[in-house]
């Protein structure tokens, strides 16, 4: 087996990991709640990313945190669904990288992030890079 210290593994670019923004279930600052629980649940993601109308990530979004801000004292008030904008609930804080940087960054951000947004050189969002496509490349790696 090889050992990943000093491997070229490490400088590896992210680009060929990464799955298009065609292809990322997404959700828009201002779209509301039930717009956003039914993408995911259609998705069948727990999580996904919340783009500005350039194209620009500007957090993400969960199930839970739908569901914990429509949680009432007695019962979930899904009447509130439509009245709550993703905007509200999604988190700003997460994980990003350049489309340039390299393997070793998105190894270290996969640790307590099940997958990091991508952005161009004008921060636009062009995909993201999931903890699946980083096990199954070291994985490979290590097998060969
Ligand atoms: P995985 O490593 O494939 O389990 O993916 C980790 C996480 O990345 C998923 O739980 C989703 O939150 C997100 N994800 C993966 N693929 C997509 C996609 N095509 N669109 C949106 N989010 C995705």
């Amino acid at each position: 087996m090889q050992t990943l210290k000093n491997s070229q593994i490490m400088d590896n670019e992210i680009k060929e990991l990464m799955i298009p923004e065609e292809k990322v279930a997404h959700v828009q600052l201002n779209n509301p709640l039930d717009h956003a629980l039914l993408v995911l649940i259609k998705s069948g993601y727990t999580a996904i990313p919340v783009l500005d109308k350039d194209y620009k990530v500007c957090g993400q979004i969960s199930k839970a945190q739908i569901l914990d801000s429509i949680l009432g004292i007695e019962r979930i008030e899904m009447e509130r669904l439509h009245e709550i904008k993703v905007k509200d609930v999604m988190s700003e804080k997460i994980p990003r990288m350049n489309k340039d940087e390299t393997f070793g960054k998105a190894l270290t951000l996969s640790i307590n992030h099940p997958f990091v947004c991508i952005e161009d050189d004008m921060g636009s969002f062009i995909g993201i890079l999931t903890r699946r496509s980083i096990l199954a490349l070291i994985n490979r790696y290590l097998r060969k």
